[in-house]
């Protein structure tokens, strides 16, 4: 699991998050809010590819978020909207021994849907510890939306229905905070259930230690061996127990 660190103040009076510190040196993150911008559908996933691919070649891509789209069907969407990488995509659920296939992979793209169904079907396949491991011999993690509630410790700050039981929350553990993706705390008129800030704010009650940062659709972060950016349009919101709401701005991520 990456471990976060202050590095000390910068002329910003701000302290940043030192990458170079992380056990895991070689880990290299896209962690994206929505599949979908302004920019149109995972248009903005494969321009950050493109910049980091690095000679990449072999991607494996997860489906198993989506619930009423064919896993089939789901690949060839994302394998046609990422076709500008030039990497050869290929769908976990269509190789035949997929644990020796992700220990080979150089990219593993994590596809949105219901975050439920992903962690199950990764917890019976035993890809828990396998995309783990692979993610920390440098193979690129590109997730979106549940793709990025995989990369936390739990997937306890998802929006989605629990629709089956994946057997505890655990997940990948690739970062050390949580992420809420699909981030807003608009309300609409009428509106009686509980908002996304009382959500989170119920996590942190119950889980008084963990950081939830609220990742708003048009925003992803990029986190690499030398540093970690909030990249989008928006600035994220940093959630901790016991303390109002704060605002995180673009760019380098402050140690929180
Ligand atoms: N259902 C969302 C998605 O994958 C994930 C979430 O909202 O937690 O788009």
């Amino acid at each position: 699991m990456l471990q976060l660190q202050q590095i000390g103040a910068t002329s910003a009076g701000l302290a940043y998050i030192d990458l170079l510190s992380y056990r895991d040196k070689l880990m290299e993150l896209l962690l994206f809010s929505s599949a979908s911008t302004s920019t149109g559908f995972l248009a903005h996933v494969a321009q950050e590819i493109v910049k980091r691919r690095n000679g990449r070649q072999r991607a494996l891509f997860i489906p198993f978020a989506s619930v009423t789209t064919s896993w089939d069907r789901y690949t060839d969407i994302v394998r046609e909207a990422l076709k500008e990488t030039g990497l050869e995509i290929r769908g976990i659920h269509e190789v035949v021994d997929s644990l020796s296939e992700i220990a080979r992979a150089d990219c593993i793209i994590v596809g949105g849907g219901n975050t439920w169904r992903l962690l199950k079907e990764c917890r019976d396949r035993a890809f828990l510890d396998a995309v783990p491991k692979r993610v920390r011999e440098n193979a690129l993690y590109v997730g979106w939306s549940a793709g990025v509630n995989m990369a936390c410790p739990l997937i306890a700050t998802t929006n989605d229905m629990p629709i089956v039981d994946p057997r505890g929350f655990a997940a990948f553990g690739l970062i050390d905070f949580q992420i809420n993706p699909h981030y807003t705390n608009a309300v609409p008129e009428g509106y009686g259930g509980e908002t996304r800030d009382e959500r989170i704010i119920e996590f942190l009650t119950a889980n008084p230690t963990a950081r939830v940062l609220g990742l708003p659709e048009s925003d992803w972060l990029h986190i690499s061996s030398t540093q970690a950016e909030l990249r989008g349009e928006t600035p994220a919101m940093l959630f901790l127990a016991n303390q109002p709401p704060r605002e995180i701005p673009l760019g380098l991520l402050p140690a929180f």
